[in-house]
């Protein structure tokens, strides 16, 4: 498949492993080891069980009649909501610990940013008796008091990175130092498609069970596996990633990547990486990425704590570049309005980085018969204060 990674690590001009050489050794084990593992029957069968009897899978793809009669189309939601733990990110997490089990890792590390991929991270964690080590910044750590009691009560150590800015990139440094004094019984678990190859690869591969039963899905609700469109939010892209993943060969399926554009495109307070990113390093890979002139990251701005990352996937600024995926993007306000018609609607309060998706929406022009399939990547539960403060229902 041609929009996936090739043999060297790269999608197009993106991608490969920029790391530092202590860390060569733990990425390396990885690379030579991971399909080998993950392809093994014995490994689909355990990563299947869970997802079934644990993360509640399949998701169900429910066909919103209210929503549809709104928007004049055939809108059908994707319910990564109802996965455990609220999200799509434990898809990841559950192949990730499997995956560090059969390397013999009895530890794992991860950084995080808003929270939710170190509770995903602590919760697999305890369903593995895994000693569980989750890096995040301290200003990160007072803003989301409820995840990091949460990752505790899970059993994780949650360690504030108290260098620079104190938020996410300072937990990753954190992360990788840990990780270059602890390779051979540490596994380090990142949350999206971003990072060194292999792990967007790995986090893909882990997600794509999204449109793996989406197209089993639609052909039994429709008689057709392949919808119009299928449109999904970004902050690295996994969910994304997940849900475009069986259809990217499809070229007459519309795949539509909404980012957040915060204040707006030009407030300088966004997180819309394909129109305002250049080309550079960040995380370990070659992709798109928010700069200043002199190369230093822009600090991203979202009302969504998930979307508020200064780049994105390799894959995805693959998948841009070649104009295979579409990239629409929702103003902080758009993805609110958004996210109540749902509720309104349907009866769903959306995650507000799902939100986003919905928002997108609005912004295309949908013939009636039109099959639309919205990746909903989470529940809104984790953001009830963030609807409270923004009020306007
Ligand atoms: C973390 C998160 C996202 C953004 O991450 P991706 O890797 O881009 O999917 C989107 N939705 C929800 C609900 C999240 O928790």
């Amino acid at each position: 498949m041609s929009y996936l990674v090739d043999k060297n690590g790269y999608y197009g001009q993106f991608g490969g492993a920029f790391i530092p050489e202590m860390l060569h050794p733990n990425v390396e084990e990885l690379k030579e080891n991971y399909l080998q593992i993950i392809e093994a029957r014995e490994f689909q069968e355990e990563f299947a069980q869970l997802l079934r009897d644990y993360v509640g899978r399949p998701t169900p793809l429910y066909f919103a009649h209210r929503l549809s009669e709104h928007h004049n189309a055939k809108i059908y939601l994707k319910r990564e909501d109802l996965c455990h733990t609220g999200a799509h990110k434990v898809n990841n997490t559950i192949g990730q610990i499997i995956l560090a089990k059969k390397l013999g890792k009895n530890k794992v590390i991860a950084e995080t940013g808003a929270g939710q991929h170190g509770v995903a991270t602590a919760t697999v964690c305890a369903l593995m008796g895994m000693e569980c080590v989750v890096y995040m910044g301290k200003i990160d750590m007072e803003r989301q008091r409820p995840n990091v009691e949460r990752m505790r009560i899970l059993g994780a150590t949650v360690v504030p990175a108290t260098s620079g800015s104190q938020t996410l990139k300072d937990a990753t440094n954190e992360a990788m130092r840990h990780w270059i004094s602890n390779p051979l019984d540490t596994h380090y678990i990142i949350g999206s498609v971003v990072g060194p190859h292999p792990y967007p690869d790995m986090v893909a591969r882990f997600q794509s069970v999204i449109s793996e039963e989406m197209k089993l899905q639609l052909k039994a609700a429709t008689g057709n596996e392949e919808p119009n469109y299928v449109i999904a939010c970004v902050g690295g892209g996994s969910n994304a990633a997940g849900a475009f993943y069986h259809y990217l060969d499809a070229e007459e399926v519309k795949l539509v990547a909404v980012e957040a554009a915060g204040k707006g495109i030009n407030s300088g307070e966004s997180a819309a990486t394909c129109v305002l990113g250049k080309a550079g390093v960040l995380h370990g890979s070659k992709t798109l990425l928010m700069q200043t002139e002199d190369g230093q990251v822009i600090e991203p701005y979202s009302i969504s704590a998930g979307l508020d990352y200064p780049g994105i996937g390799p894959m995805h600024a693959h998948l841009f570049e070649t104009g295979r995926v579409k990239f629409e993007n929702a103003t902080d306000e758009e993805a609110m309005l958004a996210g109540i018609e749902l509720s309104r609607l349907e009866g769903i309060i959306p995650a507000i980085e799902s939100a986003h998706a919905l928002a997108a929406l609005s912004k295309i022009s949908f013939k009636p018969d039109d099959v639309v399939v919205v990746n909903l990547s989470g529940r809104g539960d984790k953001d009830l204060e963030t609807y409270i403060r923004w009020g306007k229902y």
